[in-house]
């Protein structure tokens, strides 16, 4: 076993893996603790030709994915999720062995970090303010150094949506220095924030999308890179030759028809809906100190003996993730929004915890 190790790269020994919600695991009925959606989409889809390989970038999700963010068909680059985003563009980017350096900025996503340690790229961890807004200096003063720096908008677990004025003056620091990669994951919970229009004007600027939250598709395994045609077409030289399969190619553009785009959208005003009821009913829970604003399908409480209440409603059958081991977010839970009727039933579980405290 041991001389495995000797012959394995010895950051790969060292790393602690990404955990999952699927690896944590948990027993209940109602799950929410991965940003899923309530609603996934109907597949009418029968596969055909699976002795063929697939197109290596089929042309109709460009064309159909071009055509709902806005942008030119050789601004995107269709991926395995945003996962596979993130780490192709470090690879790309970053000379690998210690010598180069990505920008994080916790509490946020941990898979620019965990892919980073993968490459043997420094991860360095500007925190955000206690407002929530970025150390601007501090990056400033980082990204003289630095390759890429990631940003989550809105951002996950926390939800908020950091100032387009900070993420323009990133830009333009960095700006024959270093890649800015917003990740728009949830973007469709505030569509109107995209930046997604400045990839035209900004030839450092890049753009994780994917179809696993507002669309409901998680379980695809699709995402976009969108970004100038120059960083596309690098990006192309890296990436597997055939990395989306058949299956996922046809349901891919059965989600991007038009009249399932519009069943998306509808989708995402019941989910911001029932976040914001959420918001107001769980303000008025005595053992909740905040309850983070979000623009997101999950929102961020912080409660008085997070791990009681975790618990709690873990008996419950109701899984959402713990986050109090996040920077800053000490006795933090995330909970994503489910259907309606268990946004209820989430409700009354923690209105029978706060009796059960008193
Ligand atoms: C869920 C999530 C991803 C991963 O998306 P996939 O397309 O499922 O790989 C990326 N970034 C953020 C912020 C996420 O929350």
């Amino acid at each position: 076993m041991l001389v495995i190790y000797k012959i394995a790269r010895s950051n790969i020994v060292k790393l602690t893996p990404y955990l999952s919600a699927r690896k944590l695991g948990g027993t209940g009925d109602i799950w929410l603790n991965a940003n899923e959606s309530p609603n996934g989409l109907d597949s009418k889809m029968i596969h055909k030709n699976l002795n063929r390989y697939p197109e290596p970038q089929p042309k109709q999700i460009i064309l159909n994915y071009a055509r709902y963010s806005k942008i030119r068909k050789n601004q995107i680059l269709i991926t395995r999720g945003a996962d596979e985003g993130i780490d192709l563009i470090i690879k790309t980017f970053c000379e690998l062995g210690g010598k180069d350096s990505i920008i994080s900025c916790p509490p946020t996503y941990d898979m620019y970090g965990i892919s980073a340690q993968i490459y043997d790229v420094e991860n360095r961890i500007i925190p955000m303010l206690p407002d929530g807004q970025l150390n601007l200096k501090k990056i400033q003063h980082y990204l003289k150094t630095s390759k890429i720096i990631f940003i989550c908008r809105p951002n996950n677990p926390t939800g908020h949506v950091i100032n387009k004025s900070s993420i323009i003056d990133i830009i333009h620091y960095a700006v024959d220095k270093a890649l800015i990669v917003i990740d728009e994951a949830y973007i469709e919970f505030c569509m109107q924030d995209s930046l997604a229009s400045l990839i035209e004007m900004y030839p450092n600027l890049v753009i994780l999308r994917t179809l696993s939250k507002a669309f409901g598709l998680a379980g695809l395994r699709c995402g976009f890179i969108l970004a100038n045609e120059v960083i596309i077409n690098l990006l192309h030289k890296v990436i597997a030759p055939y990395p989306i399969s058949t299956p996922v190619s046809d349901i891919a553009n059965e989600a991007l028809h038009h009249t399932n785009i519009i069943k998306m959208q509808n989708i995402v005003s019941k989910i911001n809906f029932s976040r914001n009821y959420l918001y107001s009913e769980l303000k008025k829970i005595d053992f909740v100190q905040h309850v983070f604003p979000s623009h997101a399908n999950f929102i961020l409480i912080r409660v008085l003996k997070v791990q009681q209440v975790f618990q709690y409603l873990s008996q419950k059958g109701i899984i959402i993730r713990n986050q109090s081991d996040k920077v800053n977010l000490q006795g933090c839970l995330r909970i994503s929004i489910g259907s309606q009727k268990e946004c209820l039933q989430l409700i009354s579980v923690l209105k029978k915890f706060s009796r059960i405290l008193k």
